[in-house]
């Protein structure tokens, strides 16, 4: 075995967390070894803007000396965990991949960091994205783009493309992303990693850099469907400091993981015919009609039902979150913080040139057909009619949810696509978006997790959305399903019992 990379690389939180319990591994070997293989790896991946070293080690020393004297902060003590560089960590850089902010030390920390923080995990640094979240392969990131692990001439995904990456390829065995419309889920599935999109309102959205502050929410993504539910358990929780943060929604997320025999037993999964449109390729929905078997033999019925308004939702979605990133980025005017041109005549003229300088052509287009979308005349024909389509829709899901436990779907329509197929046609990347962004236009929580591989040996993922209260129900079945499918659980793009080799 290669020492440099060793085997704690390939593990599962669960397993991490036996294995520290057991005291056959600190957390400070663990740490190394991720660290070690950030060093190895990412220099060709390009998952991380910055690896936070000697604090994670630091870290990791004291989780040590808690477990030591018997005093756990919590059951991921110890255990790494990397963020995606839009959530702010005091006296750290938050760059959100923008050369708006690309000096920008955060002053405070978010909440969700303070919680992992608090549950003694230390942290690896920060991963790449699509600048301000906006993108769907990271190939908008102003730092560099960042390469799928599964193969190096295919894109993570995005816009958490670096987090996704990231855990693929054993560089961290956790990461946080946040999902405005499908920003965890995609990249999870383009790089065959489990990516969750609570319930708005589920985890803080204090500190997170606000990109569509209806639609945005963090989340994990893991190797498996149960690390993920543990992570989960430590960073939701109602916070005084985001007003649309939801109390009732605090909940045990491995409960129903620990069922253990036949939890799919007298559950139903719908199967929304609106999906399976143009567009799907044939292996993902071969792969998901596979998975709908497999569900069936675990004791769940699938079922066929109706949203009929789903083949709106992206339109809706994309006035929507374009109207929002324009009021949000609003503040970037090169006069309180971030960027500033250098020579100006008068102050429209720094806003105009901080703004043209700093802000890539996707965060323009964003903000134009927002402004567009909310300017007076036209804001009744786009906004308010992508805001009625949001209600259609909200109507919709409910009912096909009201005798199912949740809707099944494909993640994405292709797997992952080559680096640069498709920067030249905005649209065309937009239309990945379709299966994704009706879970934040509802508010709804929703999962996606492996399930099979392309002919080109690309990762393909499955999608569940559920009830808003029903994510702990959600992680059971995933947990059921990937524990039970030998296609694609437990497998990584590298082979971490043989050392560094790439398969
Ligand atoms: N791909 C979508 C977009 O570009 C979703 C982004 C996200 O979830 N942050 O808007």
């Amino acid at each position: 075995m290669n020492d440099r990379i060793p085997a704690l690389c390939g593990l599962t939180v669960v397993e991490l967390v036996r294995l520290l319990d057991r005291g056959e591994v600190s957390s400070t070997e663990i740490t190394r070894a991720y660290l070690n293989c950030i060093r190895e790896r990412d220099l060709q991946i390009h998952a991380f803007l910055e690896v936070f070293e000697e604090e994670a080690l630091a870290g990791a020393a004291m989780a040590d000396q808690r477990r030591a004297e018997k005093r756990t902060l919590s059951a991921l003590d110890g255990i790494p965990v990397a963020i995606k560089d839009n959530m702010v960590m005091k006296g750290h850089l938050c760059s959100c991949a923008s050369k708006m902010l690309a000096d920008f030390r955060s002053p405070y920390t978010s909440t969700v960091v303070a919680k992992l923080q608090a549950a003694g995990m230390p942290i690896l640094g920060r991963l790449n994205m699509d600048e301000f979240a906006m993108g769907s392969s990271t190939e908008n990131s102003a730092m560099g783009v960042t390469r799928n692990p599964w193969n190096l001439e295919y894109v993570p995904g995005g816009s958490s493309g670096g987090s996704a990456a990231a855990v693929a390829a054993g560089m961290t065995p956790v990461a946080l992303g946040s999902d405005t419309g499908g920003s965890i889920r995609q990249p999870a599935s383009f790089c065959g990693v489990v990516g969750v999109k609570p319930a708005y309102g589920t985890v803080s959205r204090y500190g997170l850099v606000a990109f569509a502050s209806s639609l945005d929410q963090i989340g994990p993504l893991c190797k498996t469907a149960a690390d993920a539910a543990l992570v989960m358990n430590v960073i939701a929780g109602y916070d005084a400091h985001d007003a649309t943060s939801d109390g009732a929604l605090q909940a045990n997320f491995t409960t129903d993981i620990k069922k253990g025999s036949a939890p799919l037993f007298g559950l139903c999964f719908g199967l929304p015919k609106e999906c399976f449109g143009q567009g799907l390729q044939e292996e993902v929905k071969d792969a998901l009609l596979h998975a709908a078997q497999r569900l069936k033999a675990l004791g769940a019925e699938v079922k066929e039902v109706s949203v009929p308004s789903l083949p709106y939702a992206l339109s809706a979605y994309y006035v929507i979150s374009s109207a929002e990133a324009s009021s949000n980025l609003a503040r970037f005017d090169g006069v309180r913080y971030g960027y500033r041109a250098k020579e100006y005549a008068d102050l429209d003229e720094l806003y105009r040139k901080s703004r043209q300088e700093a802000f890539g052509m996707e965060v323009k287009r964003r903000v134009m057909l927002g402004t567009f979308a909310l300017s007076s005349g036209y804001q009744d024909q786009y906004y308010l009619k992508a805001q009625q389509v949001r209600e259609l829709l909200r109507y919709d899901v409910a009912q096909a949810l009201t005798d199912c436990a949740a809707l099944l779907s494909p993640v994405a329509p292709t797997p992952a696509y080559r680096l640069g197929e498709k920067t030249a046609d905005p649209m065309e990347m937009y239309l990945g978006d379709i299966y994704t962004v009706p879970a934040n236009i509802t508010g709804l929580p929703a999962v996606s997790l492996p399930c099979g591989l392309s002919s080109s040996g690309l990762p393909i993922g499955m999608s569940l959305m559920g009830a808003r209260d029903s994510l702990p129900t959600l992680m059971g079945a995933a947990a059921c399903y990937e524990q039970s499918e030998k296609v694609n659980a437990g497998l990584h793009p590298y082979d971490f019992t043989e050392g560094s080799e790439r398969k």
